[in-house]
């Protein structure tokens, strides 16, 4: 896989797995829904997959917003390789960004 494609998985990972707990949900409450002994379980699983059909969503709007504004020069951009960089982390020793295309850190 090229720079480009790590960077879009990266990007878009959150989602990815959003959905994935959703598609899990979704074939747990299919696979247990007349078991009688899991009824109670299946009650409030039911829930899971929208929840996480909304996450998935939502996480993948905001990738697609961030990847759009790097791709316009309206967000910061990582200084070693020019790459959009990812949602501020909170460290003691300062906040930075992980750069999606190469994974360096860079301070704020
Ligand atoms: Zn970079």
């Amino acid at each position: 896989m090229n720079r480009y494609g790590w960077m879009v998985l990266r990007a878009y990972l959150p989602a990815l797995i959003a959905l994935a707990l959703a598609v899990l949900a979704m074939g747990w409450t299919t696979l247990f829904n007349h078991n009688a002994t899991s009824n109670g379980l299946v009650a409030y699983a039911k829930w899971i997959p929208p929840f996480a059909l909304l996450a998935a969503l939502v996480a993948g709007l905001l990738s697609t917003l961030r990847l759009w504004h790097w791709k316009n020069g309206k967000t910061p951009r990582c200084r070693g390789c020019d790459g959009p960089l990812g949602r501020l982390h909170h460290d003691p020793k300062g906040d930075y960004r992980k750069c999606l295309a190469c994974g360096g850190k860079q301070q704020d």
